[in-house]
């Protein structure tokens, strides 16, 4: 096969191959399953390709773990689901009309089944309709099938997120224009936005502008609080490609020198992060990476201060398995991509993070972001 790292832009078939369809049926079957029920989420845009919209009106991708496919659509639907990448696959296009009820046909055309999986994303409107339909079926989650799928990147995944990477990286190189001193987090986060759609991003998934005090909440998104000189600031964005794969990095900005405590503890975090991006490798744990990382900031009395998890998956969503934190047994294997993304967080006061994205490889972790990780002083 070739490798779509060297050669090219990622395409369709690269990301979304054909043969994944019955990786998928194989790993149905093993798991005890008797068929998956992927409406639309993730879970299908993963299988098939299709990026097809949550509507009331039932899109499902029936997979049995030992018959044909196919894909429930709405007769409207129809066109958009055969020009998606889902064309490919030979499957069934079975389009429901009006005054029909999607769910009793994709019934009668299963048959008996004792346990299906539902798309961890389906909406509870769906999976309650489909347990009135199935009524001898045990509902589990796809996501215990797919997990070990969509963890292993494959090299064209890999180059997907390589893209992402690459196009973040760019919009971090431009917030120092963006970031100043009597603008409002939300006037900063507006051009940032823009930079990552010009970027090449087809949507903006989140940006987090966090000024002084509210770059201690890891989560705070923008508000109007109006940037002050000498002032730390978080700034974490990420967006999807249009080929579904996506981005995400944090860097800290400083407006002019930092406070002194602050930049002790800075360098304490940028320790941390790149001793735990240095320890991946295939056959340690997840939850070694977490420890590395914990570890220095605990050491320099920081640890209670470390409030999340290092990291997450990332792929076809911004937070996927594998979970890079305590309790996770799971070992490294060359395709598996996560964050890596220790923070430090004095309540009232300020807080830094800092946020690459890495591939396990045969021979370690490759970082995906590349801009540099000390401290911007702006
Ligand atoms: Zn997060
Ligand atoms: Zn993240
Ligand atoms: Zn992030």
């Amino acid at each position: 096969m070739r490798d779509p790292s060297r050669l090219g832009p990622v395409t369709d078939s690269d990301l979304y191959p054909v043969s994944r369809l019955a990786a998928v049926q194989e790993a149905t079957a093993k798991a005890g399953l008797d068929a998956l029920l992927l409406t639309p989420g993730p879970d299908l845009r993963y299988v098939s390709g299709y990026d097809a919209k949550p509507l009331e009106r039932l899109t499902c991708l029936v997979v049995p773990a030992a018959a044909e496919p196919y894909m429930m659509v709405p007769r409207l639907e129809l066109p958009a689901a055969q020009a998606s990448p889902a064309a490919r696959l030979g499957l069934d296009f079975v389009a429901w009309d009006e005054t029909e009820d999607p769910y009793r046909i994709a019934a009668r055309r299963l048959g008996e089944v004792a346990r299906v999986g539902l798309a961890d994303r389906m909406w509870a409107m769906s999976s309650l309709r489909f347990r009135d339909a199935l009524p001898g079926a045990e509902q589990v989650l796809a996501g215990n099938v797919l997990r070990e799928l969509r963890m292993r990147k494959s090299p064209g995944e890999v180059a997907a997120l390589r893209e992402a990477g690459e196009a973040i990286d760019s919009v971090h190189r431009q917030v120092p224009q963006f970031l100043r001193a009597g603008r409002t987090e939300r006037a900063v986060a507006r051009d940032i936005a823009e930079a990552i759609l010009a970027a090449g991003h087809d949507t903006i998934d989140f940006v987090i502008v966090a000024s002084g005090p509210n770059g201690a909440s890891p989560h705070h998104e923008v508000s109007d609080r109006v940037i002050q000189q000498g002032e730390p600031v978080v700034v974490d964005i990420g967006g999807q490609l249009h080929n579904g794969y996506c981005s995400d990095s944090t860097r800290t900005y400083s407006l002019g020198e930092p406070p002194a405590d602050f930049a002790a503890y800075y360098e304490v975090l940028r320790r941390a992060q790149a001793a735990a991006c240095d320890a991946v490798r295939p056959g340690v744990t997840c939850e070694s990476i977490d420890a590395t990382a914990r570890e220095i900031i605990a050491e320099a009395g920081y640890g209670e201060h470390f409030i999340h998890r290092t990291g997450h998956g990332i792929g076809i969503e911004t937070h996927e398995e594998p979970y890079i934190v305590a309790g996770n047994g799971e070992p490294m294997e060359a395709g598996f991509a996560f964050s890596v993304e220790p923070g430090i967080y004095l309540a009232g006061r300020h807080g830094a993070r800092i946020e690459d994205i890495v591939v396990c490889t045969e021979t370690g972790g490759e970082r995906l972001n590349t801009t540099t990780r000390e401290l911007v002083i702006i």
